[in-house]
């Protein structure tokens, strides 16, 4: 059985699109077959996991407007084990092509990915940094979300229009959805500022929190610009660690 995960949460800069490529990287390099989607017209994890710009053809752009199935998109990343469905900046324009659609135009990502999903253990959907018909998409495709939070002063901001958002998506598009985790991200370790904000965290989200938190690591801030998984870049520092352990937790939530 397949498990198709969201990462998400409406702010930027949270560790989204780092925790989309390290934990695929850590899942994949723990046997399962992986497959990361890209969903921002960014395109941070598509490039950050090193898909070369010029060897795509086809992104989830053209899937979600129907103009190719999603088997045309994949590509290899030079992860054994780790496939991506690379996104473009034309994503961004699919709120606007797909206005006049009436029915069906958030559950495109789902209907795609429905014939591909059981070749893969994890499907990892990285998420735009917004509320919109991508985001939408993307949660209507997946088994559930796991949000990172950021450790900083207002942690909790937003946090409760995203959980408006995922019951609303559970209501009207996907009543099965569920909360895989939250994830504390970017922990400062000496300040007391991470601390409190993860017991605030903690006491809000309780158990769902992971006890996994990924600390502030330079290499992880890296890591993209040569293409390269933490695990490839610098497999000893405290970010590979930590999303190595975050991946054993995933795995073990859903064993
Ligand atoms: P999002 O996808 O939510 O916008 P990113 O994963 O792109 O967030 O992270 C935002 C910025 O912070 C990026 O420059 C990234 O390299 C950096 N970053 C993310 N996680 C960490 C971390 N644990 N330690 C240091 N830098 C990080
Ligand atoms: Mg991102």
């Amino acid at each position: 059985m397949s498990k198709v995960i969201a990462i998400t949460n409406q702010k930027g800069g949270v560790g989204k699109t780092t925790t989309s490529v390290n934990l695929s990287a850590a899942l994949a390099l723990e046997k399962n077959k992986v497959l990361l989607v890209d969903m921002d017209p960014q395109a941070n994890a598509t490039q950050g996991i090193g898909i070369d710009r010029n060897m795509i053809e086809h992104t989830t752009y053209e899937v979600l407007i129907d103009q190719v199935t999603i088997d045309k998109i994949i590509v290899h990343s030079n992860v054994e084990n780790l496939d991506v469905a690379p996104a473009s900046i034309d994503l961004a324009g699919v709120e606007v092509q797909l206005s006049n659609v009436r029915s069906g135009r958030e559950q495109r990502l789902k209907k795609a990915m429905a014939n591909i999903r059981d070749n893969y253990d994890y499907i990892i959907i990285d998420c735009p940094p917004s509320l919109s018909l991508l985001n939408t998409n993307a949660l209507a495709a997946s088994d559930s979300v796991l949000i990172p939070v950021q450790c900083e002063y207002y942690a909790l901001e937003g946090l409760t229009q995203l959980l408006n958002t995922i019951l609303l998506t559970q209501s009207v598009f996907n009543k099965d959805l569920t909360i895989e985790g939250v994830l504390l991200t970017m922990l400062d370790s000496r300040t007391n500022l991470g601390v409190e904000v993860s017991q605030e965290v903690r006491k809000y989200f309780k158990e769902k929190v992971y006890e996994t938190v990924i600390p502030r690591n330079i290499k992880l801030s890296e890591a993209p610009s040569a293409g390269l998984s933490i695990f490839d870049y610098d497999p000893s520092s405290a970010g590979a660690k930590a999303y190595a352990k975050l991946a054993r937790e995933v795995v073990n939530r859903n064993a």
